[in-house]
């Protein structure tokens, strides 16, 4: 099939990745593309509009879709990093309320955000762990649901 026009627009997930600077697995991960008047990493939707944040782009690339309602934050507080492992949903107020404990002290070791409920190290665990699927979600407070999604790679896909 012949191409009608010169360049193709590729889609967002390869245009994506080029604009990353990847490091380590829990170093931040910036962001090398145009960056906005607020911080963040700034990507154009496929077809050019609208501009899409770029951590937000790597949680719905790597993780899943993003609830409604809910904002995508950074427990490494870098705007312009989108290292998938550094990023958690929670609602505006949350989001708020964080910023203010943080500028306090830092986020606490084990410590789980009520809306993150699960961290990179815990999905990982959950998919080498091989209890009963009855014990699973009884130790990390999810549902079948959620449970399926992580052990069948639709959800935190990036992860090993
Ligand atoms: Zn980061």
């Amino acid at each position: 099939m012949a191409r009608r026009k010169g360049r193709q627009p590729r889609p967002l997930a390869e245009r994506f990745w080029e604009k990353v600077d990847k490091r380590g697995p829990d170093e931040c991960w910036p962001w090398v593309g145009s960056i906005d008047t607020r911080g963040y990493g700034s990507i154009g939707a496929d077809g050019g509009k609208p501009l899409l944040r770029a951590h937000r782009v790597a949680y719905e690339l790597c993780v899943g879709p993003i609830p409604p309602g809910l904002v995508v934050c950074h427990t490494c507080d870098t705007r312009h990093c989108v290292n998938p492992i550094h990023l958690f949903v929670a609602t505006q107020r949350e989001n708020v309320l964080d910023m203010v404990r943080k500028g306090r002290r830092q986020w606490p070791a084990g410590e789980r955000h009520p809306k993150a409920k699960l961290r990179a190290e815990d999905v990982i665990a959950i998919r080498n762990d091989t209890r009963p699927p009855r014990l699973i979600r009884a130790e990390y407070g999810i549902g079948k649901t959620t449970l399926h999604q992580i052990k069948r790679r639709e959800t935190w896909r990036c992860l090993p």
